[in-house]
Parts: C-alpha cells; structure tokens; sequence
C-alpha cells in the first residue's frame, strides 16, 4: 500500500470548505453523478471513434444506499482510472483547484451559483470518508483503490476487480445523516439528475398488488436520458409539450404557448419556454425556469441570463456556454450573458410575431392572459418595444382587438384635437365610468379599455412613443373637452355671476368634499352636471400609490371638479329661482358693496409702487377698514347664497345624480337622495 500526501499547502482545507458551502451541501450528489456521467460519455466517445474495442453493456449509473453502513455509493461503468489518472486528476488537479476556488471567492459567501468546479472535492463536505474504486478501460491496467478521511492523507493501492468503471463511496459524517434517507436521495437524484443523458438507477420499482406495496426487483431509472428539449421540434407535437410542462410544474394551469429554443451560434443553447397563464399577482411565480447544464440541473434562478420580464415565463434553458461558477454580478455584467439574453428576447418576440401572423384569432383569445406578460416587456425593454409593437393589441371597450397601427388608422379621422393632437380615449373600468363612456361613444369616439395592473406605465411608454398623441380617461373632463376640436363658446355668465352660482352649488355639495366648481356651454341634451378628474392630477396619484413611496402627491386628496352646464335647462331654472328669491337682498348687498369695493381698489392704487414706510398711518387704517367691511359683505352674500343651495332641492339633486353616475353617492348622503327622488316623484 502507498501512501501520500495531497498537494496542498493548508494544512487541513476540508473544515474550511464545509463550512464555506455549508447551505448547498446537497449538490455533492450531482456533482459525484455529473462526473460519473461524463466518464461514461468519454467511453461511449472512444467507442465511437474506435479506441475502444470492447462490450460497452450496459452503461447504468447505479447508487446505492446502504443505511446500516452508513454509506453512499455511486457506481459507473465509464471510462475509470489508473492509479496515475488517480495521482494526476485527484490528488493534485482535484484538490489544488479547489485551493484555488477557495482563495477566489474566500471574500463572497453566496455569490456562488451553480457551485460547479467543486466537482469530486465536494464529496468532503457530507463525509467523513470517501473512497474511490476504479478499473480503467484500458487494456493491462490494474484496479485500485483509494481512500482518503478528509486529512490531506490519502492512501492508494492496487486490487483485483475486473469490471471497468468507478464506485464512489462516501462514508456519511454525523452532521449529514439525512443523506441516509432515501427519500432525501430520491428527492436530490429528482431535483438534479431527472434529465440527465445516462440511466441513473436507484432502489427498485414498487408497486400496488392487493392494498399492499410490493417490491418488484425492477430496477427504478429515475431519468429521462432524452428529455423533450434535446429532441427535434418537427418530431414534437403539441401534446409532449403539455405534458412536459406537466412534468415540470405539475399543479400548474395549461400554458397558453411554448417556444423551443435552439442555438448553436454564437453559443449553445437549447431549452423550452413556456407562456404560463398569469393576470395580476406578479409573486405567484413559484415555477421559475429551470436552468441546466449539458442535462444537469443547475438552479432555477436565472435573473441576468433571460431578461427580467421572462422570468416570468417557465420552462428550462439547457446551455453548456453559461458560466456557473461565477458571481452574480460578474454574471450580469459578461458580455456572452448579455447575448443569450438579447437572443432569447429576440426568440420569445419572433415567436409571439408569428403566432400572431398566423392565428390572429387564437392570438387575440390569449391576449387577456398575455398582455401582462408583453406589456412588462415592453415597459422595461426597449429591444423588446420595439419588436412587440407590431404585435402587442390594444382593446377596446366593445372586446374588439386592434395593433397599434390599426387603432390609429380608426380614430385618425374622428380623434384629432384642433392642435392636431390625436386623443386616445380610455377607462380603467367599464362598469364605473359608464355613464362617460357612454357619452363619449354618442360622439362617436371609441374607448380603449385599459384596466391592466401595469397599464399606467405602459400609456406612459406610448406617449412617448407614438407621435403627437395623448391618452385621456374617459371622465377626466366633459365630453366636449376631452377633444377639443376648436374654440369654444365662451360662458354666457359675467364672472360675478359665475361667482354666485358657484357658492350655490358648494352650498350643496356634501360636507367635506373639495371640488373645483366650474362652468360650461355644454349640449342642451348633455347632463346638467358632470363630475370630472383632471388627468394629470390623477396620473400623479396613481403614480405615487404605485411606487408606494406615496409622496406629495399620493396624500393629496382627489382632485375633482364639478362641472355645471349653464346651457342646461335645469340650470337656467335654478338661476332663474336664485334671481327670484334672493335677487332683491343680493341686489342690496351689491350696492353696498359696489362703492366699498370701488374704495379698495382706488386705495391700493394709492400705496401700490409705495414702500411700507411711505404709507400714511390714515390710508392704511382705511384700507384695513374698507377690506374688513367687504369680506363681512361678501361673506354675508356667500352664507346666503350657500343657503339657498343647500336647500335648493333641485340643486341638490343634480348633484347627487353626478355622484351617483361615479358610484360616489354613499351613506347618510345617498339616503336623503333616494327619500328626496321619492317626494319629486310623488
Ligand atoms: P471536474 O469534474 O470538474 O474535472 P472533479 O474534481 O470532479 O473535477 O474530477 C476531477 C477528475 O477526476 C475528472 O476530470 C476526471 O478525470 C476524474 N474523475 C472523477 N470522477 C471520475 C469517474 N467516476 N470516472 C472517471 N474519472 C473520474
């Protein structure tokens, strides 16, 4: 027997290593069968190539677990290795690399994914001690065997065995003792070797017979060596997909699409991408894709290697070119990764494109289901936009589908403001906004249905982009405003008018509330008064509630206007009952306060280009004097005005239809409005 020491300078690494990968201990397996794997593919390479002349047989990865003896063994029948191989590849390459990954990443804890290089040293971190038994394939070669307890000691001598191939064994330490449980190794053999090209077997097939579970002395292959995308996609047919997919997730919904993905320039890539049904909830996305290498799976978070936004999509990417041992940030930052990225946006963007070129209407039944997914990517990629907006739909409140190109070509004529602006019209609810809708259609509009949770962005990203356009919510002003197609009538009422009207109708308004009450020549057959929401207000609102950081304007109250129509004949009356009852004291007050105000101003003119010191004590007391005396006045004639509004029945209950056409009649409120209607009608 011979013994030796391995080749490197810390004294004892293993404590070190352990501890350093202590959270992702379970990949020894994969990695253990990943090498198993690759020496049975070396051999079934000699073979090919004729330097192998012998029986290949059966070339099944066998592991096996031995509870009593505390022992995990995976056995090959690949290519195995002599002593020299043994000295070569395990005692000096094996253990210096991984002196050299320790000194690499000593400094980033978790930055590690995929952890792959670690390779055969891994073994280390679940026991106490391994051995190696191997026969080379080649001819006049000796097994040996080689046992190593984690010390940088090993020994190594020479044994009889016949058979080509490896056995690993692994003595599992204390700390690790769940890699005992076959269901643990069953679980791990699931989750990392379930693709891999070589049969894994693993205990024996079970089955059903009489209520009871019979051993069927079956040996159980836990893989599927050709897994759906290593195939051909003109040999798939829709159904393999499905079922695919349901191998993968298998509680998932049907996806809506799936996209085979197949590069070998400028990098290698296979994998299966499907369009999972999504709608509004962003953190139900527990079927991440599933990211392997050559078969193996690697991890199924895969941020940096597909662009954000499909990482909402599901499925695997198989890709032998995708550095794995390296840190995130490296990851996002190599220029090989941005390519398989850039490409696989482009792949999923052509695939959309074509399913829509093909089957519109299949394409437009999905689109409900889709549109969160691409309006995503059209909001954070501008690659993607630009692809996307040859496909990507707009809807309109009739369920109808339209490209972006079609919709313009329909509102062009009829949507154009008079400063040439064409005006997209929408509403994030149908139900809601009825009533604006509806007025909007008798003009002969069209309303774009925009309720999606991220829509907001995506009308931002559109103005941009579209030329000369903008979007209007169907009740952020009354319908003649929303396009304005060229000057408008001025308001027949004088501004003092317009003043005394105003106070009427803040009189009735309920408690509490802000509007702005304003006022316009609408249509006769338009209603007398409309409630309305100013865009911009309202888009800053939104904004703020979405990045929950609801600043200034996500604390401001709404912002609402309500809009009377002086041209109505409602209106009329009630300025007309407002004259009747009111007109002689109003006209009273005015005279007083007519000179009262003439005085103010004459007095303001006086001390206007003075400075504060050149001002005569006399002029500034009868300034203070003259404005305390007219705000009394004023205030007088607003109390009265106010009143008569608050018990104007007819002012109140315009009012209260406006509320009640938003849903914003509530409580107390919409109570006195149903027993006010029941006495109008009596
Ligand atoms: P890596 O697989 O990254 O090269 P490892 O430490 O896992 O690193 O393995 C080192 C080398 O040992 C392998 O490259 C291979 O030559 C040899 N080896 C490991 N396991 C086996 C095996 N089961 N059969 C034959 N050779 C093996």
């Amino acid at each position: 027997m011979q013994k030796g020491k391995i080749g490197v300078t810390t004294e004892n690494i293993f404590p070190i290593i352990k501890k350093f990968l202590y959270s992702d201990h379970e990949i020894f397996l994969r990695e253990i069968i990943s090498n198993a794997v690759d020496a049975t593919q070396k051999l079934k390479t000699l073979a090919s190539v004729g330097e192998y002349k012998g029986e290949l047989g059966d070339l099944t990865i066998n592991v096996e677990l031995d509870k009593d003896a505390g022992t995990i063994k995976i056995s090959d029948k690949g290519i195995g290795m002599t002593a020299e191989e043994i000295e070569k590849y395990i005692n000096q390459i094996a253990f210096s690399g991984a002196e050299e990954f320790l000194e690499k990443y000593k400094n980033q804890n978790n930055a590690i994914i995929g952890h792959f290089g670690l390779g055969f040293y891994s073994s280390f971190m679940v026991s106490d001690k391994v051995e190696i038994i191997t026969k080379s394939h080649k001819d006049d070669t000796k097994a040996v065997h080689w046992k190593c307890d984690g010390t940088p000691d090993y020994d190594i001598e020479e044994i009889d065995r016949t058979e080509r191939g490896t056995d690993i064994i692994l003595y599992i330490n204390d700390d690790s003792k769940e890699f005992l449980e076959e269901s643990r190794i069953e679980g791990l053999l699931k989750k990392y070797c379930r693709y891999l090209p070589i049969p894994i077997s693993f205990g024996t097939e079970k089955e059903w017979k009489d209520g009871k579970e019979v051993d069927t002395k079956k040996v159980k292959i836990i893989n599927d060596i050709n897994p759906l995308w290593t195939r051909k996609p003109v040999d798939l047919k829709d159904e393999d997909y499905q079922k695919f997919y349901h191998d993968l997730y298998p509680a998932a919904e049907e996806p809506l699409f799936n996209i085979h993905l197949n590069v070998d320039y400028p990098f290698n890539l296979t994998g299966i991408l499907y369009f999972p049904k999504i709608k509004t909830n962003f953190d139900i996305q527990k079927n991440k894709i599933q990211l392997y290498c050559n078969q193996v799976y690697v991890t199924d978070s895969v941020e940096g290697i597909v662009p954000e936004f499909l990482t909402l999509l599901h499925g695997v990417i198989d890709s032998p070119d995708i550095p794995l041992n390296v840190s995130r940030s490296y990851l996002q930052s190599d220029s090989n990764v941005k390519k398989i990225s850039g490409h696989i946006m482009k792949k999923v963007a052509d695939r959309l494109q074509d399913i829509f070129k093909n089957d519109r209407p299949q394409f437009e039944k999905k689109w409900d289901d889709l549109k969160l997914f691409i309006t995503y990517g059209m909001i954070s990629d501008e690659k993607f936009y630009e692809r996307a907006d040859k496909f990507a739909l707009l809807k309109n409140v009739d369920g109808k589908y339209f490209t972006f190109e079609e919709y313009e070509k329909l509102i062009k004529e009829n949507q154009i403001d008079k400063n040439k602006t064409l005006v997209y019209l929408y509403t994030n609810d149908k139900e809601e906004q009825h009533s604006y809708i509806e007025a909007v259609q008798n003009k002969g509009y069209d309303v774009l249905m925009m309720d999606g949770q991220l829509d907001p962005h995506l009308i931002n990203s559109l103005e941009s982009k579209l030329k000369d356009s903008r979007f209007v919510r169907v009740d952020s002003d009354v319908v003649e405003k929303l396009i304005v197609k060229e000057d408008r009538k001025e308001v027949s009422l004088s501004a003092e008018e317009q003043n005394d009207l105003r106070s009427v109708f803040e009189g009735a308004l309920p408690e509490n509330s802000h509007y702005w009450v304003s006022f316009e020549e609408l249509e006769e057959t338009a209603n007398p008064v409309v409630i309305t929401r100013s865009e911009f207000m309202r888009r800053m609102k939104d904004m703020a509630a979405m990045n929950a950081s609801a600043g200034f304007y996500g604390n401001m109250p709404d912002s609402l206007n309500l809009v009377v129509n002086v041209s109505h004949p409602l209106i009329k009356k009630v300025i007309k009952s407002k004259g009747k009852e009111l007109g002689a004291k109003i006209g009273e007050l005015d005279t007083q306060i007519k000179p009262i105000e003439a005085n103010v101003d004459e007095l303001k003119k006086k001390t206007k280009d003075k400075k504060d010191e050149e001002i005569a004590q006399a002029d500034r007391d009868s300034l203070s004097e003259a404005e305390k005396q007219l705000d009394k006045l004023k205030d007088e004639k607003k109390v009265m005005l106010k009143g008569f509004g608050k018990d104007n029945k007819l002012v109140k209950q315009m009012i209260d239809l406006a509320l009640l056409a938003n849903n914003m009649l509530k409580g107390e409120d919409l109570s006195r409005f149903v027993k006010r209607s029941v006495d109008l009608i009596k």
